[in-house]
């Protein structure tokens, strides 16, 4: 049987326009009561990643997550909404984006992901995951991601937004735990998502992020919400609407060869406006690492400076030290010239250009990748 992602065209973020889209979209899913029951404590998980305004598309639009808190307690549910973003703390990072007002005016909970709990998992690759409290005493999630590039996996959406419910520094230790293979830390985000799924995930692609993201990139406007009880394939529409494929988001690629369901378009039951007629006029993909050659990976860890992206300080560093304290494997390091880089012990996660609040980290492509865009090679 297909899996249901639904499609519905926003163009903006007037009040009354997300909620007649919101309720369009979620009519072909069968509305919000399909997922929630009365009474039930349902938490919305938006992406909170950094104390941005909202046009800046770093986090999932204040108006989204109002109209859906709204949709919820309509349906019954007794809302909380939290995360733990990348920097800050999360209530300071609320305020800045606009959702703690959004949740203030609703009368729902704002609920910081703080308390971390070690969760035991019997089936895949990672048997011990430790996740926030509110995610484990939640009856229902309900995941609230925005659409955006991102350097080391290559898009940010459904699946990646649930990497929020490990509560802040033990990120950092699942990035050291992955090292320099994305594939890794991509199954990861897959296992975590699979064994924390959301109820339903509806994804603000309203205005998106393109090119540095998913701290520091451009805002695009995309024009569309999605919604899918099935995380990963909303990611794999949504990868299709901006027309980008498997081989340049690691978890679908990772997703697709381990034969999960929904990680293909084919798979997919697409409800609402065709697919095509949604696509934006551009979207540029994040300019980032491994261009996937092939090669072996001992010759591509040799050859890792000249054929891999890597982080590059650029103008507007103010030397706050955030990205040399939250670099996984301390490769970072802050002196009298600014902050320096040991490419040696880099293992291009991108968790400074991601939390630098200055958008002072970009990413520079390596040489082979420079010269295979130039001929026409570039994936
Ligand atoms: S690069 Fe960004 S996070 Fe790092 S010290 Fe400079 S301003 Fe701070
Ligand atoms: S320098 Fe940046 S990309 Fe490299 S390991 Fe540190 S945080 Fe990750």
């Amino acid at each position: 049987m297909k899996l249901p992602v639904s499609l519905q065209p926003l163009a903006d973020y007037q009040p009354e326009r997300v909620r007649a889209a919101l309720v369009e979209l979620l009519a072909p899913l069968g509305g919000m009561a399909a997922f929630v029951r009365p009474g039930q404590k349902v938490l919305l998980k938006p992406n909170l990643l950094a104390g941005k305004p909202p046009e800046k598309a770093v986090t999932t639009h204040p108006e989204v997550v109002r109209q859906v808190i709204l949709l919820v307690q309509e349906a019954g549910g007794v809302v909380s909404v939290g995360d733990s973003p990348g920097i800050g703390h999360p209530e300071a990072v609320a305020r800045k984006c606009g959702i703690l007002a959004a949740v203030e005016a609703t009368g729902a909970r704002f609920a910081p992901f703080i308390d971390s709990v070690p969760v035991k998992v019997q089936e895949g690759t990672f048997h011990h995951l430790e996740v926030a409290r509110e995610v484990l005493d939640a009856d229902v999630i309900i995941n609230l991601p925005k659409l955006k590039t991102h350097q080391m996996m290559g898009f940010t959406g459904a699946v990646k937004n649930m990497f929020g419910a490990v509560v802040g520094m033990r990120k950092v230790r699942l990035h050291l735990q992955a090292g320099a293979d994305p594939a890794f830390f991509a199954l990861m985000l897959l296992e975590l998502a699979e064994r924390f799924p959301p109820a339903l995930t509806i994804m603000d692609a309203v205005v998106g992020m393109e090119g540095n993201g998913p701290g520091s990139g451009d805002p695009v406007p995309i024009g569309a919400l999605l919604a899918s009880p099935h995380a990963l394939a909303l990611d794999t529409a949504a990868i299709a609407l901006v027309g980008l494929n498997e081989r340049q988001v690691w978890t679908q690629r990772v997703a697709t060869e381990s034969g999960r369901a929904g990680s293909r378009l084919a798979e997919i039951d697409l409800l609402g406006p065709e697919l095509a007629g949604l696509r934006p006029k551009r979207f540029r993909p994040a300019p980032n690492s491994d261009i996937g050659f092939g090669l072996p990976a001992p010759v591509k860890r040799a050859l890792r400076n000249t054929v891999t992206a890597r982080p590059e300080i650029a103008a507007g560093c103010v030397r706050c030290g955030d990205c040399v304290r939250h670099c996984p494997p301390h490769a970072m390091t802050l002196d009298r010239h600014g902050v320096q880089i040991d490419y040696h012990r880099c293992i291009r996660c991108f968790c400074c250009q991601e939390l630098c609040p200055h958008g002072a980290i970009l990413t520079r492509q390596g040489a082979l990748l420079r010269i295979a865009a130039f001929f026409g090679g570039k994936r």
